[in-house]
């Protein structure tokens, strides 16, 4: 039988922010999804059944698992103590975390059951395939499991797991807690491990202002690859803020159908403080509440230092992956490129376009013929007409079939789209895993053609336009 040559990693190293638990597995656990890409990287060359019960939370583990503390600001409000309420670190492998999502209760569950579902589970499994194989930072899912013990949401559903992984799973609460609960001695222990383990080449000399501003480029980056790719993380609440800066705890996510800054995919967001349009200055309303953990590091220099570093990174990053999109030149002005971006979004909003759609028109364009697939969306605007002057006026293209094989490695043909996902989770909970297979495939080679499942790069039927999505996972 093989096991997962875990190391203790963090259990072992700070023992004081977590506390000891015992996963309670799942009954009869079967294998929903498996990442082949990641298991390699790990190392993993046995069939994925053989790590099944240790994936379920049976053992061996080198150390006890633990559930670690953390608080957050929640929809804009402190609350003191959080923690991991439904999953534990069981170790490391290849210097990544290993994190068992749904095994059951800890002394941070809060009355909850501990427990995650098919449907939570599967989704977070499939996004973070998803986000990573966009070129998005993403903590990453080696596995989903399902079983048979029962879980009581709205409805009886099933238990799952997602078994997550990541570099480190710190998340800017780790540091909110430990500052506002008086123990900074702590704070900073827990800063210098991070130092040291992920961000080396900060320890010069002011370790900490280069830590933060490493932070706050790595949201940043993340956050315009979101606006970028059409993607609504939906609680972005600052326990849910990794320190990598990665795309992580998946809850109500979605991607965009119709082109609609506004989208609020959760339903319980009733202001809408987690919008599409909203993630930019959320990121840094976040960072400020990390700087706040930290707040005798800091004084307005440096506050001012690092917004004017979010907003450049932002910025350019965006440009960067839009530039791509729509085949601008880097070297064109800035402003222009920036107007040319923001009046085809606002096209497609009045239009109702398909996002991704829209966006992978790009790849069929051919800048010399006034009729083309992106006149044919867009053209009854009364901006179309300066707009595509304009666009026509910032390209450079040489080569045209060169140039649109750029635009189709730009723009993704699949994304997971809400509706997928759901077909995917029904067709799971009856107990069949073809689709989540061949959606997740599709989601690995989001830029290909998928002639076998063409609705995969269909926008939705209208009734599944808008499907809502809660917390209650
Ligand atoms: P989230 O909305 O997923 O970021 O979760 C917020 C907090 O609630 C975290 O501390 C979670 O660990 C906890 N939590 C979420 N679902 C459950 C559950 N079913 N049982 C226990 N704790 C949970
Ligand atoms: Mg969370
Ligand atoms: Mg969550």
């Amino acid at each position: 039988m093989s096991v997962l040559d875990l190391r203790p990693g963090i259990n072992q190293a700070l023992p004081e922010i977590a506390e000891q638990v015992t996963p309670v597995p799942l009954e009869r656990p079967f294998l929903i999804g498996w990442s082949e890409v990641l298991a390699t990287e790990l190392g993993l060359k046995a069939e994925p059944e053989r790590y099944l019960s240790q994936l379920n939370g049976e053992g061996p583990f080198p150390v006890p698992a633990t559930a670690q503390v953390y608080s957050g600001h929640q929809f804009g409000g402190y609350t003191p103590r959080l923690g991991d309420g439904r999953g534990c670190h069981i170790g490391e492998l290849g210097g990544m975390e290993l994190f068992l999502k749904g095994s059951g209760p800890t002394p941070f569950s809060r009355g909850g059951d501990g427990r995650a579902v098919i449907r939570s589970a599967l989704r977070e499994f499939l996004a973070s395939e998803a986000l990573h194989h966009l070129g998005i930072n993403s903590s990453r899912a080696l596995a989903v499991l399902g079983s048979q013990t029962p879980v009581y949401r709205e409805q009886v559903e099933r238990g799952a797991i997602t078994v997550r992984v990541s570099r480190s799973h710190l998340r800017f609460g780790h540091f909110e807690y430990l500052k506002h609960s008086d123990r900074v001695a702590l704070r900073d222990r827990l800063f210098e491990y991070s130092l040291h383990r992920d961000f080396s080449h900060c320890q010069g000399d002011a370790p900490f202002s280069a830590w933060f501003m490493a932070v706050v480029e790595r949201t940043a980056t993340t956050i315009a690859d979101w606006q970028a790719a059409g993607f609504v993380h939906g609680v972005l609440n600052s326990d849910n803020m990794s320190i990598l800066g990665e795309t992580f705890d998946y809850g109500p996510f979605a991607f965009l159908n119709r082109c609609d800054p506004s989208y609020v995919p959760n339903h319980s967001d009733e202001q809408g403080r987690y919008a599409f349009d909203q993630q930019p200055g959320i990121g840094w309303w976040n960072l400020q509440r990390l700087a706040l953990a930290f707040a005798e590091h800091f004084d307005d220099a440096l506050i001012q230092q690092a917004l004017s570093h979010y907003e450049t990174t932002l910025v350019n990053r965006y440009l960067e992956r839009m530039n791509g999109r729509l085949g601008l030149e880097a070297s064109n002005d800035t402003q222009a490129r920036l107007d040319l971006i923001s009046g085809l979004i606002q096209m497609m909003t009045r239009q109702q376009s398909d996002f991704h759609q829209g966006f992978r028109q790009f790849a069929h364009l051919d800048p010399e013929q006034e009729d083309n697939p992106l006149a044919q969306l867009l053209s009854q605007d009364p901006d179309w007409q300066s707009w595509w002057r304009q666009y026509r006026q910032q390209l450079n293209f040489g080569n045209l079939s060169e140039w649109q094989q750029q635009r189709r490695y730009q723009n993704p043909n699949v994304v997971l789209r809400t509706h997928l996902a759901q077909q995917a989770i029904e067709a799971a909970e009856k107990g069949d895993m073809a689709l989540v297979k061949h959606l997740h495939q599709a989601l690995c080679h989001p830029y290909d053609d998928h002639p076998d499942f063409p609705h995969f790069s269909e926008a939705p039927p209208s009734w599944a336009q808008h499907l809502p999505l809660s917390c209650s996972s």
